[in-house]
C-alpha cells in the first residue's frame, strides 16, 4: 500500500471519528434524530442545545478560516469574494 494512500484512510478513519465523538458529546435525545448531514443545526428545535446562531456562527467561522488559508497559498483573497468575505468577518465579530 503506498503512503499517500494509507494517509488518505487514516483520514478518513479521523473524519468518522470527529463524527462519533461530536455524537457522543451531543449528549442529548438529538443524537437519534433523524438529521441530514449538513443541516445548518445538529439539535432538534425542542433541545435546550439549539443554537441556531451559534452553530451559524460556527460554520461562518469555518468557511473564514477556509478562505484565509486558501488567500495565503493565491495573492490574497480574490477580488470575486471579497464583499462576501467582509460581510462573513463581520457577522463573526471580526470587523
Ligand atoms: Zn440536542
Amino acid at each position: 500500500m503506498d503512503v499517500e494512500r494509507e494517509i488518505d484512510m487514516l483520514k478518513d478513519e479521523i473524519h468518522t471519528l470527529k463524527e462519533r465523538l461530536e455524537d457522543i458529546k451531543m449528549e442529548c435525545e438529538c443524537k437519534n434524530w433523524a438529521r441530514t448531514d449538513g443541516w445548518l443545526t445538529k439539535h432538534h428545535p425542542s433541545c435546550p442545545k439549539y443554537d441556531l446562531k451559534g452553530d451559524a456562527i460556527k460554520i461562518i467561522t469555518a468557511l473564514v478560516r477556509g478562505i484565509e488559508s486558501w488567500a495565503s497559498d493565491e495573492d490574497g483573497v480574490h477580488d470575486d469574494c471579497w464583499e462576501a468575505y467582509q460581510r462573513a468577518k463581520c457577522c463573526i465579530g471580526e470587523i
